[in-house]
């Protein structure tokens, strides 16, 4: 019995040797292990930023092809990966557009329709009023007909619901500019036919369709009688709705869901429209710069595998790596990497890591600008969208990073892409005697506006890039310039124009 006992003891004591043993070989193990998936998390984002730096060198090699691009677009059709498309307006507002005119701005997730009152030079914006409608998803992959149908009855609503201070001349038709920032290849102010969708849209009935006569069959289905006397896009709106208040406006820039730039060129710089346009004078340019590709752009294998899963694959390069449909997918696919080589979130990877667009721009720039001490912005979108319940310090200051590269990356080749512009234009240089002294860009769109560190970037490396020359560059923000523009552009465009305007 004793000796049983004893052994029993003894063996007990063995196994809890053997236990205490185990379970310290399990904790050293996990530390090693821990330890080894913290260096590979290091290692990814070190590769990362290797990868994604712009040092100011390569900055200008991208503005210098930017600039090289466009001469090419311009000098043939299919000369470049941009566009260069004419678009008809060789004449911006003036100041004396007057009367009542709509505007309708699709393009993105939402759409808005806008009515404006314009008095002339005196009376300038007498009163505006606009409303904003998302677009359900499944109308972006359906038929032009529905999505057509479906905007047209918004805009009968927005017009039914007209206030006594609009006032419509007496016997005439109601007049629109219709803003629809795809590519567009235009065959007058107010036609053109739909070259291909970007930002998520794919409706194969509408590529190569008349954008315009889309838009009226479908406006006439709605018993709406109304008229589109200009079709623009974003960019084109917002130059022309920034000229309007800023005579030295020479530059826009959409940073939104897409990106897209448009600016004014002296009409003989324009040879592949040689003998169409007049030799003196200008026309504004709608580059579709979201397509520029060149090999110094900083890319990686995240940015190739956005890239493949995408709706439009090998296109819109740039666009891929610079807007918001994109900069938060990215970091999503950076972290879902750590998570999956160097378990960032312990051993299982969660499943909405997999998916696409579960970290959305916003909530990238939510986490980006997380100030408090302990990251808690970062750690409460992590918990909401993948259910992660708790993350280190060191994680969540990992995810931060990951946010400050990729925007960081977006931003200064956005300005790049700028520097390329003010190039062609032979802008890059102090203003000589004689020139204007300063330059403007209007700017629009929802990641300009509220991304601020992205914007903030883009302005500081504008400087870096230009040195002395940025002081006479001015970024003007054209919060829902393009919706004014447009309809400026209906006004100077009006089939009543040289009518006298009762009164
Ligand atoms: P659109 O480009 O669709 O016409 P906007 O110009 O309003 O519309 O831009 C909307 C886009 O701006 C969103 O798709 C998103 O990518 C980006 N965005 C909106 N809010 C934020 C934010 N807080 N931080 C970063 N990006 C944002
Ligand atoms: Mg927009």
């Amino acid at each position: 019995m004793r000796s049983g006992m004893g052994k029993v003891a003894v063996g007990s004591a063995v196994v809890c040797a053997a236990t205490a043993c185990a379970v310290a070989a399990l904790v050293v193990r996990h530390r090693m292990r821990s330890s080894s998936n913290w260096a590979r998390a290091e290692a990814i984002l070190r590769e990362l930023e290797e990868k994604c730096s712009t040092p100011i060198d390569k900055l200008r090699q991208v503005a210098d092809a930017m600039t090289v691009e466009m001469h090419a677009g311009l000098a043939s059709e299919g000369g470049s990966k941009l566009k260069m498309l004419i678009s008809y307006v060789d004449n911006l507002p003036s100041g004396d557009e007057k009367g009542l005119f709509y505007a309708l701005d699709l393009g993105g997730t939402n759409f808005r329709v806008l009515r404006v009152q314009l008095g002339g030079k005196e009376g300038r914006v007498i009163k505006q009023e606009a409303v904003e409608v998302s677009i359900p998803p499944y109308l972006m992959v359906g038929s032009s007909h529905e999505l057509f149908d479906f905007i047209a009855a918004e805009l009968a609503k927005f017009v039914a619901s007209e206030g006594e201070d609009y006032h419509l001349s007496t016997g005439r038709q109601r007049e629109l500019g219709f803003t629809f920032s795809f590519p567009v290849r235009q065959t007058s102010i107010a036609s053109g036919s739909l070259i291909k969708w970007t930002k998520g849209f794919s409706i194969d009935d509408m590529v190569g369709e008349d954008v315009v006569g889309e838009l009226t069959k479908a406006m006439e289905r709605q018993g709406l009688d109304m008229r589109v006397t200009a079709l623009v896009n974003d960019t084109i709106g917002t130059l022309a709705g920034g000229r309007y208040y800023d005579n030295d406006v020479v530059i826009a820039v959409i940073l939104g869901t897409g990106t897209n730039a448009a600016y004014v060129e002296r009409a003989q710089a324009i040879p592949k429209w040689h003998g169409l346009l007049p030799k003196s004078g200008e026309m504004v340019i709608n580059m579709e710069w979201g397509n520029f590709r060149s090999s110094h752009l900083s890319l990686t294998e995240y940015d190739q595998a956005l890239d493949d899963d995408s709706l439009n694959p090998g296109e819109q390069i740039f666009e891929k790596i610079i807007s918001g449909m994109y900069l938060g997918d990215i970091v999503r696919r950076v972290i879902w990497k750590m998570a999956e080589e160097a378990a960032l979130f312990g051993e299982t990877v969660p499943p909405k890591l997999r998916e696409q667009f579960t970290i959305r721009t916003p909530v990238m720039s939510a986490m980006h600008h997380d100030t408090s001490p302990d990251l808690k912005v970062v750690g409460t979108k992590l918990k909401e969208i993948f259910g992660i319940s708790s993350t280190s310090l060191k994680t969540r200051r990992m995810v931060v990073k990951i946010c400050d590269i990729i925007a960081r990356r977006g931003a200064r080749l956005a300005a790049a892409g700028m520097v390329g512009i003010l190039k062609k234009q032979g802008r890059d240089t102090p203003p000589s005697a004689g020139e204007k002294q300063r330059r403007v860009v209007a700017m629009d769109g929802g990641l300009y506006e509220h991304y601020t560190i992205f914007s903030k970037c883009l302005e500081s490396t504008l400087s870096e890039m230009l040195g002395d020359v940025s002081e006479s560059v001015v970024i003007t923000h054209a919060n829902d310039g393009s919706g004014i523009g447009a309809a400026l552009l209906a006004a100077s465009h009006s089939q009543y124009l040289g009518v006298e305007e009762e009164s």
